[in-house]
């Protein structure tokens, strides 16, 4: 059986890293990354420049990258202004973000839930048109830093509001990792009542240590495609020194020696990470990385 992977670590990764990393180091880490055999990759985001330092050269990067890689990329976009960059940049594939906590929402882009989707209603006339693919992410899908554990009502409702932007898939964030495998139960026995299995993602937090038991529990309930991050970059903004992410390795680990296909090469992702760890001068938090990393510098 055959998981698709998400990788995320040169967009939601690197928002989340101080260190300013080049456009060419950021060009070198997407390509030791694709080489992996990944064929889904969020690259950047069209975000105003001084919003996101990180991400401000994300024309520049994407003069840079290759149409192949391109073909296999989402670029995260927050208006419509972003959206043309994208269009005019070559990619064919784009990312918008909302939450299932109107606390969230307000707190990170001034909006109730509502009021976010409506504001993508533009792009997603516009992509339609273009023949644009859309991916959505749904944050706090399971606890809320602001109002705690958040009712799967909550995240069904998010998602009939959605019904006109036909989002080809629908990433689920545990934004802040609290989420054990109950709670994800709950959330997608209420979800896939009314919508397919392969209208979803995953997209867990470490920060407890629970993303691959919440993998587990969707991987059961017919979830197929999960997020990750090599190395498990991000951090988390919510919680200060929680790991953020769920590392590629982590993943790639659980889901080969489970007997899953994934196209995708651990050693290769293991040196993508060491790649940019060196970079940000940080230490990677993966438990595959540190169990494979002395292995894989011998050779
Ligand atoms: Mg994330």
């Amino acid at each position: 059986m055959k998981i698709k992977i998400t990788e995320v670590s040169p967009r939601d990764g690197l928002q989340n890293e101080s260190k300013i990393v080049s456009t060419e180091e950021k060009l070198l880490f997407i390509n030791k990354l694709m080489e992996s055999g990944l064929e889904h990759i969020e690259v950047t985001s069209f975000v105003r420049k001084d919003r996101i330092p990180q991400l401000s050269d994300s024309n520049e990067l994407s003069q840079l990258l290759t149409d192949d890689i391109k073909s296999k990329s989402s670029v995260l976009v927050p208006n419509l202004i972003g959206y043309e960059n994208a269009l005019k940049n070559g990619y064919k594939e784009i990312a918008i973000f909302t939450a299932a906590s109107d606390s969230f929402t307000k707190k990170n882009i001034n909006m109730s839930i509502k009021e976010s989707i409506k504001s993508f209603e533009d792009i997603s006339k516009r992509a339609l048109i273009d023949g644009i693919r859309i991916r959505v992410y749904i944050s706090t899908v399971l606890y809320c830093p602001y109002e705690g554990y958040i009712n799967p009502s909550k995240v069904l409702e998010t998602i009939n509001l959605l019904e006109n932007f036909l989002p080809y898939e629908i990433s689920l964030g545990d934004t802040i990792g609290a989420g054990v495998p109950s709670d994800t139960e709950k959330l997608l026995n209420l979800l896939l009542n009314k919508y397919p299995s392969n209208l979803f993602a995953g997209h867990f937090h470490d920060t407890y240590g629970m993303a691959i038991a919440n993998v587990a529990k969707s991987i059961e309930l017919g979830i197929r495609s999960f997020d990750s991050s090599s190395g498990g970059l991000g951090g988390c903004p919510y919680a200060k020194g929680a790991s953020g992410n769920l590392a590629t390795e982590d993943l790639l680990y659980f889901l080969i020696k489970s007997g899953y296909e994934t196209g995708v090469s651990l050693e290769k992702i293991i040196s993508a990470s060491n790649y940019i760890r060196k970079i940000l001068n940080k230490d990677i938090s993966s438990k595959t990385f540190q169990a494979l990393i002395p292995k894989i510098e011998e050779n």
